[in-house]
């Protein structure tokens, strides 16, 4: 069989559907498969908000990929002439010496990147809906923010079906079956050769890349929204969105009101539960709420009005809750992208770009060392 395409992105999620549009932008002949309709409430990429912070407390080494992801949410948000990414700062509350605010001091420190430590009266004064214990500070990234991810990835389906791209929804992949001269790719409904393919399936990676069934493990996690009792102080003038660690009992994420739902919280990882991606999201449950309703109480009191919403959503965690951008290992022709341990939203504009380069020229001058399989 003739290759009809160049490349094939499966899976249209965060990364596939950046991936399909630097593709389409640089000109080849691409097509997308999405099992649904992509972002839809089984993917990792729903839910209104998605935080972006430039001082990264879990390694320095992703800053020189995170000015890159900034400058092509800026490029996306140009073409599409939309608001993709607003700058709220982001804060990082927590024991100076503890994992999140320590982190975040270093990586800025080392990048020579604005921050700005506030104890806890001058967060008082300045940021009132946040309740801090006596030692704790609050680390302001004044570059952060927040990243509408259904707006994203619906643009940069948008951007790619403009360049040329083929988009097929509905459609799952079965089976990929890679050779020396390119793909064959088998689907629900029908028969696919392609020169080259780009995985990114999201919690159900491991189906179609089986080096990563031990490694990629999918989990539940659960978000609830606030309507704020006190209107003034959870504005995005007044609450940048924040991190907030807890020591032992991990760490919290949070936006300010930014629509009507409210203020929306959740704890990173949840209760760390496997799940199989097969099944329903198991469904919100009394446990998910008493720890969700006692945080925003105890630590964003002005928040703490009724609680109009909470759903279930999926991290894939890998092993070092890293991510993985690489060839698959002994196939040139197929390329993989985990989905980033639930943090890699913000960094999906530079993943589309590197996912291409790596599709279209078997490499990319972007800084993934770390993220390859040889590290899982
Ligand atoms: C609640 C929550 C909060 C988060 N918060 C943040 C945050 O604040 N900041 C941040 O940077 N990151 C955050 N993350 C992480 C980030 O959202 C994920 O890293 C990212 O969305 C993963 O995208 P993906 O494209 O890999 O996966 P998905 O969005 O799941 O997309 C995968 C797609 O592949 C399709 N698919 C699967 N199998 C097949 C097949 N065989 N054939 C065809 N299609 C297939 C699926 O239908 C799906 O649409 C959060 C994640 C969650 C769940």
């Amino acid at each position: 069989m003739t290759a009809r395409f160049d490349v094939a992105v499966v899976g249209l999620g965060a990364m596939g559907s950046a991936a399909l549009a630097f593709l389409a932008a640089r000109g080849v002949k691409a097509i997308g498969f999405d099992a649904y309709f992509p972002a839809h409430a089984l993917s990792s990429s729903h839910g209104d908000s998605r935080l972006i912070r430039l001082g990264y407390f879990e390694d320095p080494s992703y800053v020189p990929l995170l000015k890159r992801a900034y400058q092509n949410w800026r490029s996306l948000e140009a073409r599409l002439r939309t608001d993709i990414l607003t700058i709220t700062g982001v804060l990082q509350i927590g024991a100076p010496d503890g994992k999140i605010v320590s982190g975040t001091r270093s990586s800025c420190e080392l990048h020579g990147l604005a921050h700005e430590a506030l104890d806890k009266a001058e967060m008082a004064r300045r940021f009132p809906a946040f309740q801090l214990d006596d030692h704790e500070i609050g680390l302001l990234d004044p570059q952060g923010g927040y990243l509408r991810p259904e707006a994203a990835v619906m643009g940069y389906l948008k951007l790619a079906a403009e360049d040329g791209a083929v988009l097929h929804f509905g459609e799952k992949v079965t089976a990929v079956e890679p050779d020396d001269a390119g793909v064959t790719i088998v689907s629900d409904t029908g028969q696919y050769r392609v020169k080259k393919i780009v995985v990114a399936t999201g919690s159900w990676i491991a189906e179609l890349v089986p080096q990563l069934r031990r490694a990629a493990v999918p989990i539940r996690q659960v978000v609830a929204w606030y309507q704020p009792q006190d209107g003034f102080a959870t504005q995005p003038q007044r609450m940048p969105c924040f991190l907030r660690d807890e020591g032992a009992e991990g760490s919290y994420f949070g936006f300010p009101a930014i629509g009507v739902d409210g203020v929306k919280i959740g704890r990173h990882a949840h209760f760390r539960e496997p799940i199989d991606p097969n099944q329903p999201n198991p469904p919100v449950n009394e446990a998910d709420l008493a720890l969700l309703d006692g945080f925003i109480r105890k630590r964003v009191p002005g928040a703490a009005g009724l609680r109009v919403k909470a759903t279930t959503c999926r991290y894939t965690m890998l092993p070092s809750e890293d991510f993985l951008l690489d060839h698959m290992p002994g196939e040139k022709n197929v390329v993989v992208a985990s989905p980033c341990s639930g943090h890699g939203f913000k960094f999906t504009s530079v993943i589309g770009e590197i996912l291409a380069d790596l599709a279209i020229d078997g490499q990319t001058d972007l800084p993934i060392d770390a993220f390859s399989f040889a590290r899982i």
